[in-house]
């Protein structure tokens, strides 16, 4: 019998704001998600892996992808361009798996446009100098990307209200329960 068609689930939020851990944890407590790797022409951080973090393209390979249609959405983001790929989404659902994609906000639109039925989850610290901690202890950018993406994070915090939900990561625990309870919301065709 054909799998039931997964759902399309965006989590965006703002850089250093934990997107990556509540990611990681929902994929450890549900076996019927999965979240795909994204392109960007970014050069990897200390400790990131080709193909488990990203793909990692340079500019032309990923103009011609986005040229080719085979993105689903991209983004410039701090100079960089991120991309999802159209395969790996469509892969993904049509095996029956609820697919995450950790995005920007301004991806997130693309998908609200492509896609209505997404699921538009955005992550918020708690304050935003909370968020600037977070972004120290990191560490892995320099003070002046630090800098251009705090600056980028207000600019991103003002647009959460155009997202199905906002839950905000105080306590990292009650944020993954939140989100998973959203989603098993969404399965059961409650409410988006
Ligand atoms: P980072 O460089 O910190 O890994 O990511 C920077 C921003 O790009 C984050 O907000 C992240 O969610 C977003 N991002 C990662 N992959 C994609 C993608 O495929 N498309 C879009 N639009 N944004 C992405």
């Amino acid at each position: 019998m054909k799998p039931k068609r997964g759902l399309l689930v965006v989590i965006s939020g703002p850089s250093g704001v934990g997107k990556d851990t509540i990611i990681q944890r929902l994929l450890a407590l549900d076996s019927n998600l999965r979240k795909t790797v994204s392109f960007t022409t970014r050069r990897p951080r200390h400790g990131e892996r080709e193909g488990l973090d990203y793909l990692y393209v340079n500019a032309k390979e990923l103009k011609t992808k986005i040229l080719e249609g085979q993105v689903l959405e991209h983004a410039t983001y701090d100079g960089n361009i991120y991309a999802t790929s159209a395969a790996q989404v469509e892969e993904a659902r049509a095996a029956g798996y609820d697919t995450i994609l950790k995005i920007d906000v301004q991806g997130a639109e693309q998908v609200r446009r492509s896609s209505p039925d997404a699921l538009l989850i955005f992550i918020a610290p708690p304050t935003f100098d909370a968020l600037a901690q977070r972004q120290k202890k990191r560490q892995s950018d320099s003070t002046q990307e630090m800098a251009q993406r705090l600056k980028i994070a207000e600019l991103e915090m003002a647009r959460s209200r155009e997202f199905d939900h906002v839950v905000v990561n105080d306590d990292v625990d009650r944020a993954v329960a939140e989100v998973l309870a959203i989603i098993q919301r969404a399965r059961e065709g409650q409410t988006k």
